[in-house]
């Protein structure tokens, strides 16, 4: 689980941030941004940026990462939290963060303030630990390269938590009233309560029971089905009112599948009725009963929700196929060329092996996500984590809440400090900088030349024996020795080698100019997409909001 590192930000510069937002730039189009790349895109010069590279990198916000082929920066979980934080608190709707009071399946829960110290629920969305493993291993990964990254992913949850919450809230129903969101974090009204799957003890089983069913009935007769609905996701307060919770994965009515979501969502509850609270009722809903008020959600997908993003819900939530590609119990049935490939998520822990995917194949996958929850767990920043304790998987009740405000740290400020407070150490000197590095790594075609050249050496070095072409030696060499006699004293069979040498020695100069012509238009090209490259990653300024 990643922690939130909010104490750094009040370290950070504004051209610290230029260099996380220029690598967030880059990794549009690059898994690994090249350091030459992000200092472009920041506009900085190379030397300076790669200073704040290595200090980003040395408080885990960025990762170094080399390959055989290419070697730079990836943004970690928790540079991308800070770029949220950051936006979200120019905005001014966030000041402050406190405890983490919740831990979801693939995201990361914490309290939050506003400057009137109202308090709020944040969600960071943490895709691309389970699914994008599954992901790359059980679908085309290729053909969705670009939209596979956990960047995308997490962003393309949030906005749709985002877009649900707040269709669902307008319409009154039982939701967090959604405050906003940016990039893979939405902030919303705390809920208090516990969720049901901590509640073991209930006045009437039998009336939440229909509430619950009613509230399943509603959301599909407003074209809806929440698609993980389960005591994980319902919340119940003092007065035992419910609240739920918990968006990405909901499905229209429409959907090929939707009578099987629906069920599913009836049988969760159902069975958790009969395990917890021993209650059973012959009456639940089935989808015939379904009687379509109004389209919420084809609403939702002609709001900000845009088409693209709709065909992407493919990517978000895989789960249906097991570890061995088997479908699992609670995957949906076979479905038509339309709907393939479109699974829900598999309902929370209880229902759903933690995946664990071991297989040859997914080491690869499973190393680059291994590695970024290793680069945000180990956070050696003691007195920064110190600042935040994270309560795992511990619900902070209302009556708790006072106390997790007490561990509030408070960045509004200190980001008009930040240009007086840095503190972050200079490592210059410290180690190899891998952007020289890479200067130091000898271009292949570099090398040749240098053999090639130093197999032209052995001749040239013999020039001054033979003088042949040069005029001024010659005439030397005429003036000392007399014009007939000189001619006549240089055997014939001398001058053809002479004249021999000198050609092949021409011929392979010109050679040698072609193979640097061919070099240089190597470079022009390398130039010119490395132009485009930038060009690209700073138009998808705009993409990544
Ligand atoms: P995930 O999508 O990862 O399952 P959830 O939205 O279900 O994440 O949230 C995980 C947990 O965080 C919930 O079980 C709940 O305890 C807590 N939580 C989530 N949202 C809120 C909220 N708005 N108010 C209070 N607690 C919340
Ligand atoms: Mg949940």
């Amino acid at each position: 689980m990643g922690k939130l590192n909010v104490a750094l930000l009040r370290y950070l510069s504004r051209d610290h941030f230029r260099v996380l937002t220029a690598v967030e730039m880059g990794m549009k189009n690059h898994e690994i941004v090249p350091p030459s790349l992000i200092a472009s895109i920041a506009s900085l010069k190379h030397g300076g940026c790669n200073k704040i590279l290595r200090e980003l990198a040395k408080h885990k916000l960025l990762a170094y990462e080399q390959t055989k082929t290419v070697q730079g920066y990836r943004l970690t979980n928790g540079g991308y939290d800070y770029l949220a934080l950051k936006t979200l608190s120019s905005r001014q709707v966030i000041c402050s963060v406190g405890n983490q009071m919740g831990v979801g399946k693939e995201s990361d829960i914490y309290i939050v303030a506003n400057e009137e110290e109202e308090q709020f629920a944040l969600k960071l969305h943490r895709l691309g630990r389970t699914s994008f493993r599954n992901l790359k291993n059980k679908r085309d990964y290729h053909k969705h390269r670009h939209k596979m990254s956990w960047l995308y992913l997490s962003r393309l949850a949030a906005m749709k938590e985002f877009a649900y919450m707040k269709a669902l809230h307008d319409r009154k129903f039982p939701v967090p009233k959604p405050c906003d969101y940016n990039r893979h974090a939405v902030v919303m009204e705390l809920v208090s309560g516990y969720p049901l799957c901590q509640v073991h003890h209930l006045e009437d089983p039998a009336s939440l029971y229909s509430e619950l069913m009613e509230l399943i009935v509603k959301l599909a007769n407003c074209g809806l089905i929440h698609g993980d609905f389960n005591e994980f996701n319902l919340m119940l307060d003092n007065e035992d009112r419910i609240t739920m919770i918990d968006f990405p994965q909901m499905v229209s009515t429409s959907h090929p599948n939707a009578e099987w979501y629906f069920d599913r969502d009836v049988k969760c509850i159902r069975d958790f009725f009969m395990k917890r609270f021993s209650y059973e009722s012959e009456l639940y809903p089935t989808f015939k009963d379904i009687r379509k008020e109004c389209s919420l959600d084809i609403e939702i997908a002609a709001s900000g929700y845009t088409k693209e993003m709709q065909e992407d819900d493919e990517l978000l939530y895989p789960a249906g196929l097991d570890d061995e590609g088997h479908k699992a119990e609670f995957s949906p049935p076979e479905q038509g060329a339309e709907g393939k490939g479109r699974f829900c998520r598999a309902p929370e822990r209880g229902f759903t092996d933690e995946v664990e995917d071991d297989s040859e194949e997914s080491e690869q996958t499973s190393e680059e996500e291994d590695s970024a929850d290793e680069s945000e767990q180990s956070l050696g920043l003691k007195e920064l984590c110190s600042v935040l304790q994270s309560v795992e998987g511990q619900i902070i009740a209302a009556g708790d809440r006072a106390e997790a405000t007490s561990s509030v740290i408070d960045f509004s400020e200190d980001n008009k400090k930040i240009e007086k407070s840095i503190k972050i150490e200079d490592q210059t000197g410290q180690g190899e900088d891998p952007a020289d590095k890479e200067n130091e790594d000898e271009c292949p075609e570099l090398v040749d030349l240098s053999r090639l050249n130093r197999e032209f050496r052995p001749f040239r070095d013999n020039e001054s024996m033979f003088h042949i072409n040069d005029h001024r030696t010659r005439t030397t060499s005429v003036t000392s020795v007399g014009s007939a006699g000189s001619r006549s004293t240089i055997p014939p069979e001398l001058v053809k080698q002479k004249i021999k040498h000198q050609l092949t020695k021409q011929q392979k100069a010109a050679a040698r100019r072609r193979l640097q012509k061919g070099e240089a238009s190597v470079y022009t090209k390398q130039r010119r997409e490395h132009m485009q490259n930038i060009k690209s990653s700073v138009d998808a300024a705009s993409f990544w909001g």
